[in-house]
């Protein structure tokens, strides 16, 4: 800032650097500087009582202030400036590579949205402008001073942002209008494409069609026109005749011409429509192909994100895999087992049978037969019971096969999942784990039960049932046991399932455990976020008076009778 200088005061000799900053005293005095003591004067009333002292500034500090705000705006100018410039530049790029349209039509459009935005960029000069004028304290600048110092810079900034961003809207808004929008475009592409087909198709047959008809018709014309004339003067000159002939002879030739004429025209226009057609067709596929990219990008990024997931579910499915082969195994061992067993059974009957022939010498006929009864009864037993063993080792491979394949559907159509309205029946190959009214209380022991009970891999389903429909869930939510049962603290935020994007848990000691399908939760004892929402389970944990109390939108369910909670699990 410039060095300020100040007069002398003609009364007391001091330097007039006092102003009275008072808004009012600001708009009326004209002489606006002086001594302390003079100001002081001004400022007394008739009961010697002086008014706006606190108002009272060194000019200087003043300026300080002015000067502070000063650089704040020029550095906050500068920035909007820079995003303004931006902006321009990304839009006219993304103009100029624009393929739809015609290179001038372009030019004119980024002409306009130049023009608006330095229409704005002027403004922010003139801002500038206007502040650098503020070198030191005189009267010409006095207002802007003083707006400065008293202004409010939030207000100040807010506005001159407010404008900007109505400066990206105008642009944006111009350039939909001017079918700049590339999704639109895109959707009329198809449309213009057709019409552009239609025209080739109407040049090609109908168009060259109707044109050969009118000619060939003028020349029909032509000759009858002729013939008739030429029978009307036959009768005169020879040389009349041949005239006549040779005009016929000229206009069939120049109706030929035009014929030609005509159809190189037609060829031509066809060859260019083709040509046009094509060559936004390409424009086209260019401009696909890199919204194909843009996709790529969106895909890595999905891919990125579930690749966790992915790999937690392979690891799930192998451990399923080992299992179902380990059960094959076992089942081909004992099938193996039963195979040697009954080898062996049949060597020893047929031993039996050897050595009862070799004996039976010495036995009667009779006594030969009974013993001969009794073996095969005994051999028959032994065949079934066999039978037996191996049906059931069948059955048991099947169940558990039948169980994977539960559970494997379970993780497709229940897993990560809140369900309402849900019928017990589809809870194929679940297990019971819990099911008590509200009057019972849950507790952190019987949780841990449970989780002794089951893998952590298991697939728990649990919510609220009203005992007047006691066949479905009013509502559930499904998941594994770890995601489940995993211990949280924060009574405001439940923690997201890796399993789905829709199912957040809690399980919060001395409050309760439930599921919601965002993560803010209100945790006052039960959850109390969102009275309306009907996705939101919360069950007490450990309370004296017993369970409930929130299923959905219902939050008054404490200790009801009439209401259940209840756990399946499938593994
Ligand atoms: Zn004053
Ligand atoms: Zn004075």
């Amino acid at each position: 800032m410039s060095f300020q200088v100040y007069k002398p005061c003609n009364q007391t000799q001091n330097k007039e650097e006092y102003i009275c900053t008072n808004k009012q005293c600001l708009a009326e005095h004209k002489k606006q500087l002086h001594c302390y003591p003079c100001l002081t004067k001004l400022h007394r009333d008739k009961k010697q009582k002086i008014s706006h002292l606190d108002d009272f500034m060194e000019m200087s500090q003043i300026m300080i202030k002015v000067q502070q705000k000063k650089d704040q705006r020029t550095l906050f100018l500068n920035q909007i400036q820079q995003k303004a410039i931006d902006f321009q530049k990304e839009k006219v790029q993304y103009i100029q590579k624009y393929p739809f349209h015609a290179i001038e039509y372009l030019e004119e459009v980024v002409l306009k949205v130049e023009n608006e935005i330095s229409k704005f960029l002027n403004y922010l000069g003139c801002q500038q402008q206007m502040m650098n004028k503020v070198q030191f304290y005189n009267q010409e600048n006095h207002n802007v001073i003083f707006d400065l110092f008293h202004s409010n810079e939030n207000q100040y900034v807010s506005n001159v942002q407010q404008k900007l961003y109505d400066l990206f809207t105008n642009v944006n808004k111009f350039l939909q209008q001017k079918d700049l929008n590339v999704y639109e475009t895109l959707l009329n592409q198809k449309k213009k494409f057709q019409v552009l087909e239609e025209k080739v198709q109407a040049l090609e047959k109908p168009f060259s069609l109707f044109k050969l008809i009118k000619y060939f018709s003028a020349i029909l014309l032509v000759i009858i026109f002729s013939n008739l004339f030429w029978q009307q003067t036959n009768q005169n000159t020879n040389i009349l005749f041949k005239d006549e002939q040779k005009l016929i002879e000229s206009i069939k030739l120049t109706v030929q011409e035009q014929m030609s004429l005509l159809q190189l025209d037609t060829k031509n226009q066809i060859d260019e429509m083709k040509q046009k057609w094509f060559e936004e067709l390409i424009k086209e596929i260019e401009y696909l192909k890199l919204f194909n990219q843009k996709l790529k990008i969106d895909i890595m990024e999905l891919q990125k994100s579930l690749k966790d997931q992915n790999q937690a579910q392979i690891l799930i499915n192998r451990n399923q895999k080992i299992q179902i082969e380990i059960l094959e195994q076992q089942f081909q061992n004992q099938t193996n087992l039963i195979t040697s067993l009954e080898m062996k059974f049949e060597n020893y009957t047929n031993q039996e049978n050897q050595n009862q022939f070799q004996e039976q010498k010495g036995y009667n006929n009779r006594e030969n037969k009974d013993q001969l009864i009794v073996i095969e009864g005994q051999d028959q037993k032994v065949d079934i019971k066999l039978e037996k063993a191996l049906k059931e080792m069948k059955q048991f491979v099947i169940e558990k096969i039948e169980i994977n394949r539960n559970y494997y559907n379970a993780q497709l159509e229940l897993l990560g999942r809140i369900h309402t309205d849900f019928p017990i029946i589809l809870l194929t190959g679940f297990q019971l784990q819990y099911f008590n009214d509200f009057t019972v209380q849950f507790t952190m022991n019987k949780i841990k039960d449970i989780k002794e009970q089951v893998s952590h891999q298991a697939i728990i389903c649990l919510g609220g049932i009203d005992m007047k429909k006691q066949d479905r869930f009013v509502l559930m939510a499904c998941d594994y046991a770890f995601e489940v049962f995993q211990e949280t603290v924060n009574v405001k935020k439940a923690r997201k399932s890796r399993s789905g994007d829709q199912l957040y848990w809690y399980l919060v000691k001395n409050y309760s455990i439930g599921f919601s399908p965002n993560e803010i939760i209100d945790l006052r004892q039960t959850d109390n976020q969102d009275v309306h929402d009907k996705k939101r389970f919360s069950h007490l944990l450990d309370h004296p008076n017993g369970g409930g109390r929130r299923i959905g939108d219902q939050l008054t369910l404490a200790y009801s009778p009439d209401h259940s909670f209840a756990i399946y699990a499938i593994e």
